[in-house]
């Protein structure tokens, strides 16, 4: 029986036990804590293979995209099955690919935000409360589906040092200038538990390529300011081919301090944010299967590069 549920919305609890049975199914995935949350929930990864080729995947940087945490955790357990069984995973075989690369997932960035969305927490939950305090700032959100950030207010893409003043002057004009359901920068880059975690986790695992998934859209971004990465339209060109998605410039007020964004500058490797499906967040569970069946080729071309 599968373990990944996707039929029912995704909480950070039920995170943690998906990869706790996965890790116990498949003794050759591997997992570890990167941080806890300011209200005690831990970012965890989830690792598969012992290729050299290093590469890291995340969902749920932001809180009602928790769609993309079932899309990874589903993947990983598709892989996995896979490599047990000496099979087959979209025409590669996955023993070969475990052989050639090292997959670091972290399936859910923003723990405190999901539950929020999900219903984990909710009314008369002092983080609720605090939450929807937070959220009177801004009326015209609704509360908790419009809930992109994390239980600080801060948007969790918009905390990386690439362009983050430009960011912040985006938004700052937009009238996001304090904590709340979304694009809040924060008072500094970097100063949330989550994206210290996955800023430190990227630099020491050293990657070849991201990808970040987010909803919604269909769009692959692909570009920060005008760097040339070598390489990186041609295998988003593969991507799009493979998913019907669309290789996209990156809107102008969403091109600065996201994640990709910072790992292109730093690194000058490839980095994605796929934006999948279609719709308003949170995107309804109707559309996963549509959607892993269109995201789970770019997941695979992004792992071996070609
Ligand atoms: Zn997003």
């Amino acid at each position: 029986m599968a373990i990944v549920q996707t039929g029912i919305p995704i909480t950070s609890q039920a995170n943690e036990q998906y990869i706790r049975a996965l890790v116990s199914t498949y003794p050759f995935l591997r997992t570890e804590v990167l941080t806890n949350t300011a209200f005690q929930r831990p970012v965890s990864t989830l690792v598969a293979g012992n290729g050299p080729r290093k590469v890291i995947f995340s969902a749920s940087h932001h809180a009602n995209e928790w769609i993309t945490s079932l899309v990874l955790l589903q993947f990983a357990e598709e892989l996995a099955e896979a490599i047990r069984s000496g099979g087959q995973i979209y025409g590669r075989n996955a023993r070969e690919l475990a052989e050639q690369v090292t997959i670091y997932m972290v399936p859910m960035v923003d723990p405190d935000g999901v539950d929020l969305v999900t219903g984990a927490i909710g009314p008369g939950d002092i983080q609720y409360d605090l939450a929807e305090r937070l959220a009177r700032d801004y009326p015209m959100i609704p509360f908790p589906d419009g809930w992109k950030a994390n239980l600080l207010g801060v948007d969790l893409n918009l905390q990386y040092p690439a362009g983050w003043l430009q960011a912040r002057e985006i938004k700052f004009a937009q009238g996001f200038v304090n904590p709340g359901p979304r694009d809040y920068v924060g008072r500094a880059p970097l100063n949330q538990f989550e994206t210290r975690a996955l800023a430190g986790y990227t630099e020491y695992i050293d990657p070849a390529l991201v990808v970040a998934l987010h909803s919604q859209g269909k769009e692959i971004y692909w570009q920060f300011k005008d760097i040339l990465v070598p390489g990186a339209e041609e295998l988003g060109r593969k991507m799009a081919a493979a998913s019907g998605y669309t290789l996209a410039d990156t809107p102008f007020n969403s091109s600065f301090a996201g994640y990709k964004d910072w790992f292109i500058q730093e690194f000058r490797r490839p980095g994605y944010t796929i934006e999948v499906g279609e719709g308003v967040n949170p995107l309804p569970l109707s559309q996963f299967d549509e959607i892993y069946r269109d995201v789970a080729p770019i997941l695979i071309i992004a792992a071996t590069g070609e």
